[in-house]
């Protein structure tokens, strides 16, 4: 079966791509499954040097990869630039892991105890349409750099950097059937890797309603699961904070990607005293956000990525009591400016939804112990930002704020150095970071008597 992209900047049809079946999907695992035999057989150094010279390929590739996700995702042209370098760069990074993957030698009575970290087999990745190359390469690089095979199925929506990034696999010398994405629908492709015993272990980004089901599923084989699920992201400036600051940056803390980012700063919480100094500084910045045509390299935030998601954040502007918005164009394509909006109480489904597009709500709050309340009144618990002058309060709501990833007075994006993921249901298990490949590895223990 063929499935139709369209380019969400102009309502026009791209390509067709073919959606795999289950037979077929099951072939591609039983390729990887073998193909990860003689990878994981290849010296540590020889490992390191294919993902040295996929690295390499990426990077000859880079301007075509951001022009691939400026047509199939809308992403403007500049951000799709650092997230086809940001491929590169996760590539280099661990591309030194074959040959770091050490154990431990245990001291113990008799003889010697010595542990391996061992590749599990074949690695299902599942990604969802927001980032779709960035995502792609935290699952299967480090479970490529661990010795594992990787079957990929991109989401419907964007599957385009994801086939390309698998060809450029091919160029660099990897070995055939190790690394493969997989074009197809969730509930096929999707799926089967969930049933199929030879994939080992899923990495699955996308929503958390999903993210259950791969959970439930998962159970039944006891197989492996990393969660990237949904975030809510409190966004907290104190009035202590750098007011002028908070208020410039907070645009780009949530409408990025056109506000389609699980860490989007999806709520504001701002003390009351600042509250109307914040909201007058905050419109101005909203409303220059350059919302437009995203092959321009002045373009800060794109469309939405399909129709049936703009339909989706479209829905709140009913639910929303809205301040003000800044400004998007008419026309075909799937336009939405970036809205904001006041809190109506904790319940508000502004408040409390996972929105995925350029909407924020703004609340305010009286003290510290209530802004931490507040941030931590959500299920999600991905990201956020805290806005103090106050070291000691920085240190404070940091350590009380329920969530894997947060910046002081920034809103840091992700980095491949450091560790990424949620707590509470925004997910389960980290990627990035140093020890990410040892999330796709076994550890073994041995122990050799001295007699
Ligand atoms: P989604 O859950 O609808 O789909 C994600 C992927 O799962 C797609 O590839 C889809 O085809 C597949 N899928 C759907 N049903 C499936 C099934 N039954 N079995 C197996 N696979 C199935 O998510 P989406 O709409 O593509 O992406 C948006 C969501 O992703 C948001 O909730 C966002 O917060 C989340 N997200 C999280 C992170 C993170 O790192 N925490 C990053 C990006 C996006």
């Amino acid at each position: 079966m063929s499935y139709t992209i369209i380019n969400p900047a102009t309502g026009e049809d791209m390509e067709t791509v073919e959606h795999l079946s289950v037979e077929e999907t099951d072939d591609a695992i039983e390729r990887a499954r073998v193909a990860q035999k003689s990878w994981a057989a290849l010296a540590p150094v020889e490992r390191a040097e294919a993902l040295r010279a996929f690295a390499r390929a990426v990077e000859g590739d880079i301007e075509h990869l951001a022009q691939l996700e400026v047509r199939n995702s809308g992403h403007p042209v500049g951000q799709a630039r650092w997230e086809a370098t940001h491929v590169r760069n996760v590539l280099d990074y661990y591309s030194a892991a074959p040959e770091r993957m050490l154990g431990k030698q245990i001291p113990v009575a008799g003889g010697i105890d010595i542990t391996f970290h061992e590749p599990l087999g074949v690695v299902g990745v599942i990604t969802p349409w927001n980032f779709p190359m960035t995502i792609a390469s935290w699952g299967f690089v480090p479970a490529l750099a661990a010795g594992n095979a990787v079957v990929l199925k991109p989401a419907e929506w964007t599957p385009l950097t994801s086939l390309r990034l698998a060809e450029l696999g091919m160029t660099a010398g990897l070995p055939d059937g190790l690394f493969q994405v997989l074009a197809g629908k969730g509930s096929v492709v999707g799926e089967r890797f969930i049933t199929n015993p030879d994939v080992r272990k899923i990495v699955f980004t996308g929503s958390t309603e999903v993210g259950k089901t791969v959970m439930r599923g998962a159970a039944d084989q006891i197989k492996r699961v990393t969660l990237e699920l949904g975030g809510k992201s409190a966004n907290i400036v104190f009035a202590d904070a750098d007011v002028d600051k908070a208020a410039a940056t907070a645009p780009y803390s949530v409408f990025e990607n056109a506000g389609q980012d699980c860490c989007a700063r999806s709520r504001i919480l701002v003390q009351k005293s600042v509250l109307d100094e914040f909201m007058e500084k905050f419109e101005s910045a909203v409303k220059n956000v350059v919302v437009g045509d995203p092959t321009k390299e002045a373009t800060e935030v794109g469309p939405l990525v399909h129709a049936k998601h703009l339909e989706s954040v479209s829905a709140y502007l009913d639910k929303a009591d809205i301040a003000f918005r800044g400004s998007a164009p008419e026309g075909p394509g799937n336009w939405f400016a970036p809205t904001v909006a006041l809190s109506r109480g904790l319940d508000d489904p502004c408040m409390t939804d996972e929105i995925f597009g350029p909407i924020v709500t703004v609340h305010a709050f009286e003290d510290e112990a209530d802004a931490i309340e507040i941030s931590n009144a959500t299920e999600f618990g991905l990201s956020g930002s805290i806005w103090t002058r106050d070291v000691g309060r920085a240190i404070r709501v940091s350590r009380a704020v329920e969530s894997g990833n947060l910046s002081v007075n920034s809103h840091s994006s992700v980095r491949y150095n450091t560790p990424f993921g949620g707590f509470k249901q925004s997910g389960l298990g980290r990627e990035l970071g140093p020890d990410a490949p040892l999330h796709f590895t076994e550890e073994k223990n041995v122990f050799i008597p001295a007699d």
